[in-house]
């Protein structure tokens, strides 16, 4: 059961020394019962108080780790069912499969593809972040050879290695080295083996189960083997029964405190259907509802981009809102008789203005200014956008010495301030912009400083 703040504090040693990175014991004990802070950052915690913290506050769906570096992956720590609850912690990982009965040239394309369908949006790369190399017929050297060309092929992918031969996945996680990848999968044929072979290669363990049941049983023989990284697959291959046991496991670890269900999930769309339009469907399901890895048959950009939008939203904090830096943004190569616009750090908001200034080809300044996230008449309301602040920015800004003329577009639905804004810049001119920033390129077109 959790502890509370006060519980972890008596285990403490209550120095206040700050070490930690939190200035008392008692903050640093909130913010452990929290999860917002690991027992381990204290020096002078004892060994046994860390082991009892560490556990109470262990995730009910436990952190996985793949990989390494750039490669690096991580899945699960889950707490919640839902989204507005809390947040959801470690986002659905994409993967491609490739497979040793495959043409070369197919499994070049794919690995092609996972390094050139990158996107980014409001700041984030979004992208696949793993490849499955799947053995097909049990040959060790063609094994071997397909995962050592991933490997190169993809060098910031996270390995999941596919085999029902202990063997061959003890070989495939030796060449995999420091990328330590996911060995799939334990069955009730060849469990022991399984986990002897990912303990000795101490990388974490896919079950493939055939029911639900099942791999509670595979999970809880892993874990009385000293198991701690399994991940689990029910057996489930169509999207209904694949989503019910999701959905199972999901309440089983986060209300129940059920350990054999623990933890994260893989699930694989690529063997549910042929139809790639209804794979990507499935996909969709599955990573709105707490698979931590879905695999795929391919990437397709006009398949990966939408999931990987549908990642971004699902994963995305909801009680934090994205922001931009605070900044003079140039953009179209600005000089000093550009036009000088003024908007919020909501970062969709800059998105979304910056674009419709860059398509306009008019070279322009974009003020951004630090509202903590809020929109622009939310910021105004809560008073993080007034004309005192917004005055005070453009003084330390930088941008006095960038332009000649003093004339400031603010945004449309900021027109009331325009006289308190006037009297706080009283060498500016302020033009009331257009209220959507869909009407930006026009107005800029017409725009002329003040004379
Ligand atoms: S490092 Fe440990 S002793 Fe020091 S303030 Fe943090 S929790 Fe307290």
């Amino acid at each position: 059961m959790a502890l509370t703040g006060i519980q972890i504090l008596k285990m403490l040693p209550k120095k206040n020394c700050g070490e930690c990175g939190i200035p008392t014991c008692l903050a640093f004990a909130m913010k452990v019962a929290a999860g917002q802070a690991e027992i381990e950052k204290c020096p002078y915690v004892s060994e046994e108080a860390k082991a009892t913290i560490g556990e109470a506050s262990a995730p009910p769906i436990r952190t996985i780790k793949l990989g390494a570096g750039s490669a690096s992956f991580t899945t699960g720590g889950e707490t919640c069912m839902f989204r507005h609850e809390k947040r959801f912690e470690n986002p659905t990982g994409i993967a491609v499969l490739v497979s040793t009965d495959m043409a070369g040239a197919d499994v070049d394309g794919r690995i092609s593809r996972f390094k050139s369908l990158r996107y980014e949006r409001v700041g984030v790369l979004m992208k696949a972040g793993l490849i499955a190399v799947k053995d097909a017929d049990g040959d060790q050297g063609k094994f071997t050879a397909l995962v050592k060309k991933v490997l190169d092929g993809a060098e910031d992918a996270s390995l999941i290695l596919m085999s029902s031969k202990a063997a061959l996945l003890a070989e495939g996680a030796k060449v995999c080295g420091e990328r330590k990848p996911l060995l799939y999968g334990a069955t009730a044929d060849n469990v022991a083996e399984m986990a002897a072979m990912a303990k000795e290669a101490a990388c974490p363990l896919g079950i493939r189960g055939v029911s639900l049941d099942n791999t509670v049983e595979l999970s809880e023989k892993l874990m009385a083997d000293g198991l701690k990284d399994i991940i689990l697959d029910t057996g489930a291959r169509t999207m209904k029964a694949a989503l019910e046991d999701n959905v199972a496991s999901r309440r089983s670890a986060i209300k129940s405190k059920f350990k054999p269900l623990g933890f994260p999930t893989i699930s694989f769309p690529c063997e549910m259907t042929d139809d790639p339009m209804m794979e990507a469907m499935i996909a969709s399901v599955l990573i709105a509802k707490y698979s931590g890895i879905v695999v795929l048959s391919d990437l397709q950009g006009d398949i990966l981009f939408p999931l990987l939008l549908e990642q971004l939203n699902i994963f995305t904090d909801p009680q934090r809102p994205m922001v931009v830096q605070e900044d003079v943004y140039s953009i179209n190569g600005p000089a000093e008789n550009s036009p000088v616009l003024i908007t919020c750090n909501f970062s969709l908001t800059y998105f979304i203005v910056s674009g419709e200034i860059e398509g306009s080809k008019v070279p322009s300044w974009l003020l951004i200014k630090d509202t903590e996230g809020l929109s622009v008449l939310t910021a105004w309301a809560a008073g993080k956008f007034g004309a005192d602040l917004i005055a005070n920015f453009i003084k330390k800004s930088g941008i006095l010495d960038k332009v000649k003329h003093r004339d400031l577009i603010i945004p449309g639905y900021l027109a009331s301030i325009k006289g308190e804004l006037e009297e706080e810049l009283p060498e500016w001119t302020i033009t009331i912009g257009p209220r959507e920033a869909g009407h930006l390129p026009a107005f800029l077109k017409e725009w002329k400083p003040a004379a």
